[in-house]
């Protein structure tokens, strides 16, 4: 891999990643081919995706999940804060410990 090809890909996810939860309600095809662009490109060049990309797709169905739409975000409120994202086409759960403690920007 050329210097510099792993901070284009990481952009490129991130805008691709972006875009497509922008398309998911008014597109949904434009924004799963988007999704799956994404993932290919961190498949192809080994980038493992940041967790604020991840975190739209789905642990257990590997669907794109966009959060608020067809993933549901609730933050725990015991001691330790933790996230938990909803998949609504599977239904499955999972957690994610925050550390420290988010900003109001949920
Ligand atoms: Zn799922």
């Amino acid at each position: 891999m050329k210097p510099g090809t792993r901070d284009l890909v990481m952009e490129r996810m991130q805008i691709l990643v972006r875009n497509a939860i922008e398309n998911a309600r008014k597109n949904p095809t434009i924004a799963e081919r988007q999704a799956a662009l994404a993932k290919r490109l961190s498949t192809k060049y080994r980038i493992r995706m940041p967790y604020e990309l991840r975190m739209n797709y789905c642990k257990k169905c590997k669907k794109f999940i966009v959060p608020g739409f067809t993933s549901r975000i609730r933050v725990g409120r015991s001691n330790v804060r933790s996230i938990r994202i909803t998949c609504q086409f599977c239904n499955h759960t999972y957690r994610k410990i925050i550390k420290k403690p988010p900003r109001q920007s949920l």
